[in-house]
Protein backbone atom coordinates (compact mmCIF):
# COMPACT_ATOMS: atom_id res chain seq x y z
CA UNK A 1 0.00 0.00 0.00
CA UNK A 2 1.67 3.70 -0.92
CA UNK A 3 0.59 5.58 1.55
CA UNK A 4 1.64 9.18 1.76
CA UNK A 5 2.50 10.72 5.18
CA UNK A 6 3.43 14.31 6.76
CA UNK A 7 4.82 14.34 9.81
CA UNK A 8 3.57 17.52 11.60
CA UNK A 9 6.67 17.55 14.36
CA UNK A 10 10.18 17.10 13.43
CA UNK A 11 12.57 19.39 15.63
CA UNK A 12 14.83 18.93 12.52
CA UNK A 13 17.11 21.83 14.11
CA UNK A 14 18.89 21.92 17.17
CA UNK A 15 18.22 18.22 18.69
CA UNK A 16 19.98 14.78 17.86
CA UNK A 17 18.82 14.96 14.07
CA UNK A 18 20.18 17.58 13.09
CA UNK A 19 23.92 16.15 12.69
CA UNK A 20 22.46 13.55 10.01
CA UNK A 21 19.22 15.18 8.42
CA UNK A 22 19.57 14.32 5.24
CA UNK A 23 19.43 10.73 5.93
CA UNK A 24 16.81 11.75 8.64
CA UNK A 25 14.33 13.24 5.54
CA UNK A 26 15.71 10.62 3.12
CA UNK A 27 14.72 8.11 5.73
CA UNK A 28 11.14 9.18 5.91
CA UNK A 29 10.89 9.42 2.19
CA UNK A 30 11.26 6.13 2.07
CA UNK A 31 8.49 4.76 3.83
CA UNK A 32 6.09 7.76 2.37
CA UNK A 33 6.63 10.19 4.77
CA UNK A 34 7.15 12.80 2.21
CA UNK A 35 6.03 16.15 3.78
CA UNK A 36 7.41 17.08 6.64
CA UNK A 37 6.71 20.18 9.37
CA UNK A 38 9.95 21.06 11.28
CA UNK A 39 9.59 23.35 14.28
CA UNK A 40 10.96 26.74 15.08
CA UNK A 41 11.31 26.77 18.41
CA UNK A 42 13.51 30.30 18.89
CA UNK A 43 13.77 32.86 16.06
CA UNK A 44 17.60 31.99 15.75
CA UNK A 45 16.15 28.45 15.16
CA UNK A 46 13.45 29.32 12.71
CA UNK A 47 16.07 31.13 10.94
CA UNK A 48 18.04 28.12 10.57
CA UNK A 49 14.67 25.74 10.01
CA UNK A 50 13.75 28.07 6.99
CA UNK A 51 17.71 28.14 5.58
CA UNK A 52 16.98 24.31 5.26
CA UNK A 53 13.64 24.10 4.49
CA UNK A 54 14.49 26.71 1.44
CA UNK A 55 16.22 23.58 0.09
CA UNK A 56 13.39 20.98 0.28
CA UNK A 57 10.43 22.71 -1.61
CA UNK A 58 6.96 20.89 -1.39
CA UNK A 59 8.77 18.34 0.81
CA UNK A 60 9.74 20.25 4.33
CA UNK A 61 7.97 23.22 5.53
CA UNK A 62 8.84 25.29 8.54
CA UNK A 63 7.19 27.02 11.39
CA UNK A 64 8.96 30.19 12.72
CA UNK A 65 8.21 31.17 16.67
CA UNK A 66 9.22 31.19 20.42
CA UNK A 67 8.34 27.95 22.38
CA UNK A 68 7.22 28.41 25.85
CA UNK A 69 10.50 27.43 27.09
CA UNK A 70 12.13 29.98 25.80
CA UNK A 71 9.67 32.67 26.25
CA UNK A 72 12.28 34.66 28.38
CA UNK A 73 13.53 35.75 25.17
CA UNK A 74 10.81 37.39 24.42
CA UNK A 75 11.55 41.67 23.82
CA UNK A 76 9.85 44.45 22.62
CA UNK A 77 11.40 43.86 19.18
CA UNK A 78 10.87 39.98 18.94
CA UNK A 79 7.31 40.70 17.14
CA UNK A 80 8.89 42.44 14.56
CA UNK A 81 11.63 40.31 14.14
CA UNK A 82 9.60 37.35 14.29
CA UNK A 83 6.97 39.09 11.50
CA UNK A 84 9.76 39.37 9.02
CA UNK A 85 10.89 35.49 9.28
CA UNK A 86 6.64 34.50 9.10
CA UNK A 87 7.20 36.53 5.37
CA UNK A 88 9.26 33.31 4.31
CA UNK A 89 7.62 30.81 1.33
CA UNK A 90 8.07 27.98 3.46
CA UNK A 91 6.92 29.21 6.77
CA UNK A 92 3.38 27.53 6.90
CA UNK A 93 2.54 28.38 10.66
CA UNK A 94 3.32 30.74 13.80
CA UNK A 95 4.77 28.72 16.27
CA UNK A 96 5.80 26.49 18.32
CA UNK A 97 4.14 28.78 20.83
CA UNK A 98 2.12 28.47 23.78
CA UNK A 99 1.95 27.56 27.70
CA UNK A 100 4.53 25.03 29.68
CA UNK A 101 3.74 24.88 33.72
CA UNK A 102 4.76 21.36 33.75
CA UNK A 103 8.54 22.78 33.16
CA UNK A 104 8.10 26.33 33.82
CA UNK A 105 11.59 26.97 32.13
CA UNK A 106 10.14 30.31 31.71
CA UNK A 107 8.35 32.49 34.35
CA UNK A 108 4.52 31.81 33.63
CA UNK A 109 3.88 35.84 32.92
CA UNK A 110 6.47 35.65 29.89
CA UNK A 111 5.12 32.84 28.94
CA UNK A 112 1.80 34.45 28.70
CA UNK A 113 2.89 37.45 26.64
CA UNK A 114 5.02 35.66 24.49
CA UNK A 115 1.85 33.74 23.39
CA UNK A 116 -0.41 36.23 23.09
CA UNK A 117 2.14 38.44 21.14
CA UNK A 118 1.93 35.86 18.33
CA UNK A 119 -1.77 34.90 18.47
CA UNK A 120 -1.57 38.71 17.14
CA UNK A 121 0.45 37.68 14.89
CA UNK A 122 -1.23 34.84 13.57
CA UNK A 123 -4.73 37.26 13.58
CA UNK A 124 -2.10 39.67 11.41
CA UNK A 125 -0.67 37.42 8.93
CA UNK A 126 -3.86 34.73 8.53
CA UNK A 127 -1.28 32.11 9.20
CA UNK A 128 -2.61 29.26 10.85
CA UNK A 129 -0.88 29.23 14.55
CA UNK A 130 0.86 26.05 15.81
CA UNK A 131 0.91 25.32 19.62
CA UNK A 132 1.87 23.23 22.90
CA UNK A 133 0.14 23.24 25.83
CA UNK A 134 1.33 21.20 29.36
CA UNK A 135 -0.34 21.16 32.64
CA UNK A 136 -1.61 25.13 31.41
CA UNK A 137 -5.22 24.35 30.07
CA UNK A 138 -7.70 27.03 31.80
CA UNK A 139 -4.57 30.25 31.43
CA UNK A 140 -3.95 28.62 27.49
CA UNK A 141 -7.61 28.40 27.00
CA UNK A 142 -8.31 31.77 28.55
CA UNK A 143 -6.20 33.80 26.26
CA UNK A 144 -6.29 31.56 22.94
CA UNK A 145 -10.39 32.36 23.12
CA UNK A 146 -9.61 35.78 23.07
CA UNK A 147 -8.22 35.70 19.37
CA UNK A 148 -9.71 32.73 17.95
CA UNK A 149 -12.57 34.34 15.88
CA UNK A 150 -10.13 36.26 14.30
CA UNK A 151 -7.40 33.67 13.60
CA UNK A 152 -7.40 31.45 10.45
CA UNK A 153 -6.70 27.60 11.44
CA UNK A 154 -5.16 26.33 14.77
CA UNK A 155 -3.65 23.31 16.07
CA UNK A 156 -2.74 21.84 19.67
CA UNK A 157 0.61 19.82 18.64
CA UNK A 158 1.00 16.73 21.43
CA UNK A 159 -2.38 16.66 22.90
CA UNK A 160 -2.15 14.44 25.52
CA UNK A 161 -4.83 16.08 27.70
CA UNK A 162 -8.09 14.66 29.14
CA UNK A 163 -11.44 14.15 27.99
CA UNK A 164 -12.69 17.69 29.26
CA UNK A 165 -9.83 19.47 28.14
CA UNK A 166 -10.18 17.93 24.52
CA UNK A 167 -14.04 18.79 24.65
CA UNK A 168 -13.34 22.60 25.49
CA UNK A 169 -10.39 22.50 22.77
CA UNK A 170 -12.56 21.12 20.05
CA UNK A 171 -15.71 23.52 21.02
CA UNK A 172 -12.52 26.05 19.60
CA UNK A 173 -12.60 24.58 16.46
CA UNK A 174 -8.83 23.22 17.23
CA UNK A 175 -7.18 20.93 15.21
CA UNK A 176 -5.07 18.02 17.45
CA UNK A 177 -1.71 16.47 16.89
CA UNK A 178 -1.62 12.59 18.10
CA UNK A 179 2.20 11.64 18.71
CA UNK A 180 3.72 8.33 19.86
CA UNK A 181 2.16 9.53 23.27
CA UNK A 182 -0.58 7.04 22.49
CA UNK A 183 1.68 4.01 22.34
CA UNK A 184 2.86 4.38 26.17
CA UNK A 185 1.36 1.62 27.78
CA UNK A 186 1.67 3.75 31.00
CA UNK A 187 0.70 7.35 30.42
CA UNK A 188 -0.42 6.91 27.23
CA UNK A 189 -4.31 5.20 28.58
CA UNK A 190 -6.28 8.45 28.42
CA UNK A 191 -5.06 9.67 25.39
CA UNK A 192 -5.56 5.90 23.44
CA UNK A 193 -9.34 5.58 24.90
CA UNK A 194 -9.87 9.55 23.55
CA UNK A 195 -8.66 8.86 20.04
CA UNK A 196 -11.51 6.48 19.40
CA UNK A 197 -13.72 9.60 19.53
CA UNK A 198 -11.79 12.49 17.58
CA UNK A 199 -13.39 13.42 15.27
CA UNK A 200 -12.00 12.66 11.82
CA UNK A 201 -11.57 15.99 10.70
CA UNK A 202 -9.59 17.27 12.90
CA UNK A 203 -6.62 14.78 13.66
CA UNK A 204 -2.95 15.32 12.34
CA UNK A 205 -0.31 13.00 13.43
CA UNK A 206 3.29 13.42 14.35
CA UNK A 207 6.50 12.42 15.96
CA UNK A 208 7.85 15.16 17.89
CA UNK A 209 11.09 13.44 16.72
CA UNK A 210 13.94 12.93 18.22
CA UNK A 211 11.28 12.80 21.20
CA UNK A 212 8.71 10.60 22.54
CA UNK A 213 9.91 6.96 20.56
CA UNK A 214 6.57 5.25 20.59
CA UNK A 215 6.88 2.65 23.68
CA UNK A 216 5.04 -0.39 21.97
CA UNK A 217 7.38 -0.73 18.77
CA UNK A 218 8.40 -4.40 18.34
CA UNK A 219 11.33 -4.93 17.79
CA UNK A 220 12.44 -2.23 19.89
CA UNK A 221 14.68 0.37 18.05
CA UNK A 222 17.91 0.38 19.16
CA UNK A 223 18.15 4.09 19.63
CA UNK A 224 15.93 6.21 21.46
CA UNK A 225 15.79 8.62 19.11
CA UNK A 226 12.27 8.86 17.54
CA UNK A 227 12.51 9.27 13.69
CA UNK A 228 9.56 11.09 11.46
CA UNK A 229 9.95 7.54 9.55
CA UNK A 230 8.12 5.72 12.59
CA UNK A 231 5.08 7.67 11.58
CA UNK A 232 3.26 5.13 9.64
CA UNK A 233 3.41 2.87 12.83
CA UNK A 234 2.20 5.37 14.70
CA UNK A 235 -0.81 6.08 12.17
CA UNK A 236 -1.50 2.04 12.14
CA UNK A 237 -1.44 1.77 15.93
CA UNK A 238 -4.35 5.05 16.28
CA UNK A 239 -6.23 3.26 13.14
CA UNK A 240 -6.13 0.15 14.67
CA UNK A 241 -7.74 2.08 18.14
CA UNK A 242 -10.01 3.73 16.18
CA UNK A 243 -10.94 0.70 14.32
CA UNK A 244 -10.13 2.34 11.08
CA UNK A 245 -8.24 0.68 7.96
CA UNK A 246 -4.98 2.49 8.20
CA UNK A 247 -5.89 3.37 4.25
CA UNK A 248 -9.18 5.53 5.65
CA UNK A 249 -7.08 7.11 8.36
CA UNK A 250 -3.38 8.03 6.74
CA UNK A 251 -5.81 9.29 4.05
CA UNK A 252 -7.51 11.62 6.56
CA UNK A 253 -5.34 12.60 8.38
CA UNK A 254 -2.72 13.68 5.53
CA UNK A 255 -6.00 15.56 3.46
CA UNK A 256 -6.32 17.52 6.90
CA UNK A 257 -2.76 18.31 7.20
CA UNK A 258 -2.88 19.69 3.63
CA UNK A 259 -6.17 21.93 3.88
CA UNK A 260 -4.94 23.11 7.40
CA UNK A 261 -0.88 24.19 6.33
CA UNK A 262 -2.51 25.04 3.04
CA UNK A 263 0.59 22.72 1.35
ZN1 LIG B 1 5.62 20.97 21.87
Amino acid sequence: MNLTYTDIAVNLIGSDLEQNYQSIIDGAAAVGVSQMIIIGSDLTESQHVIDICQQYPNQLYATAGVHPHHASQWQPQSKQQLASLLQHASVVAVGECGLDYNRDFSPRADQRKAFSEQLQLAVETQLPVYMHERDAHQDFYDILKEFRADLSNAVLHCFTGEQAHMERYLELGLHLGITGWVCDERRGQTLAELVKTMPADKIMIETDSPYLLPRSMRPKPKSSKNKPSYLPYIAQYIADLRGEPLEVFANQCQLNTQTFFNI
